[in-house]
């Protein structure tokens, strides 16, 4: 999971192109609050009208500059993330080699996401805060999409759905898709006909690919939730109206897998239990979850083969090992038995994402790549299992601290520490 982008996903908004250096806010730009102003109320009535719930009680919205919006997105964060819960993602993305070891992780997601915000609702204290200076269209659909989570959050408690669990990743990716695909789905649904998930997804992914100074990884997982949120919003629409998608909020969503196949959420199909990989001085563990396996896949260059290798999951675990300025990662997978996906796709993929660093060393069955900054990244499949370690290397000069040949050694030992 992206913990920042989960932290955001109630906030962001449509995508919009940066203002040009603009009209500032009007001077009096209207506070949304009682009475609400004539055309916000025409707005919830339509939003109420296409998602079939009333507001239970008055929603509360302000008009704010971009630079306050950014600084609202800021404190919003502080104040749901622990401060190591970045810093160890950080850490696990470049051990990964899902981004540059130079990347400034956490400064340029939020100045990726202070130039993409037009809106937020902050469930804390149950407003919308919308810029004050988008063109009429953007102005329309940015509000639309913020009384959908206002609804969202008299009707089901958008509050406790979203607050940071440690350890708790992938729920977190579906509550997240959750919200932000119905509130998607409803905003298009109000300004024209919805689009197929297809097309939203490939507008979604050429307006991130345009951005040239954002990773591909990074690009892709803060927009994963409106992309794979909007077409299971949309298939379940489609299926059973409204009252599907309330039953959604009901008996939500558990795994990001669920998410991306609705068949499982309706089989109620949980997550395998997966223990963390025993490793000394773990700081921190997490599951990646079917969407953040895949969205890693992806970097291997093909994201239909990384979508099929994916589905395969039956569960996961990451650990992250810290001592002193030492770290590793460790990540064990099961696929599921009757899995569409083989887990020899998945170490087929991982291989592709591997190779990207350099020639593949394959020994006794472990596909290792050793890369001079992140240290060896080795993964192998036993059965259904795939282990993988990266590292372990120097946090603060990025100088790797071991080879392939330690990997394999410490592969074995972490499948040998494994109960069967
Ligand atoms: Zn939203």
């Amino acid at each position: 999971m992206n913990r920042l982008a989960w932290c955001a996903v109630f906030l962001l908004s449509c995508a919009r192109e940066p203002t040009t250096p603009s009209a500032p806010a009007a001077p009096n730009a209207p506070s949304i609050t009682d009475p609400m102003p004539k055309e916000m109320r025409a707005a919830l009535r339509r939003v109420e009208g296409i998602r079939e719930l009333k507001a239970t009680k008055p929603i509360f919205g302000k008009y704010i500059s971009r630079p306050d919006l950014l600084a609202m997105l800021r404190k919003h964060a502080a104040d749901e993330l622990p401060p190591e819960a970045l810093v160890h993602e950080e850490l696990v993305l470049k051990l990964l080699g899902a981004i540059p070891t130079e990347y400034a992780f956490v400064e340029s997601q939020f100045q990726t996401l202070g130039a993409e915000i037009a809106g937020l609702y902050v469930p804390i204290d149950k407003t919308m805060y919308l810029l004050s200076d988008l063109d009429p269209q953007e102005a329309e659909a940015t509000l639309l999409h913020e009384l959908v989570h206002a609804l969202q959050d008299q009707h089901f408690d958008l509050r406790n759905r979203i607050h940071y669990k440690k350890g708790s990743g992938d729920a977190l990716s579906a509550a997240s898709a959750l919200g932000e695909g119905d509130a998607t789905y409803v905003m298009l649904s109000a300004v024209g006909a919805p689009p197929t998930p297809a097309l939203l997804r490939l507008a979604i992914t050429e307006r991130m690919k345009s951005k040239s100074s954002i990773p591909e990884y990074i690009g892709n997982s803060l927009s994963s939730s409106y992309i794979y949120g909007y077409e299971f919003a949309y298939t379940l629409a489609r299926d059973g109206g409204m009252g599907m998608l309330n039953h959604a909020w009901e008996r939500p969503p558990t795994t990001s897998e669920q998410i991306l196949h609705t068949a499982k959420w309706r089989l109620n199909e949980p997550a395998l239990p997966i223990a963390a990989p025993a490793m000394d001085h773990k700081v921190d563990d997490d599951s990646l979850g079917e969407l953040g396996l895949r969205l890693y896949l992806e970097l291997g260059g093909s994201k239909h083969d990384a979508a099929i290798a994916a589905a395969g999951w039956g569960g996961d675990r990451g650990a992250l090992s810290v001592f002193g300025e030492t770290v590793q990662f460790a990540w064990h997978y099961r696929a599921d038995s009757d899995a569409q996906g083989s887990p020899a796709l998945v170490l087929g993929e991982l291989a592709s994402v591997f190779r990207r660093d350099g020639t593949i060393d394959n020994t006794n069955g472990v596909v290792c790549v050793n890369r001079a900054k992140g240290g060896p990244l080795a993964a192998v499949q036993r059965g259904l299992d795939v282990w993988l370690v990266a590292g372990p290397t120097s946090s603060r000069t990025w100088q790797s601290q071991a080879t392939c040949a330690d990997a394999r050694t410490a592969l074995a030992k972490l499948i040998s520490a494994t109960a069967p």
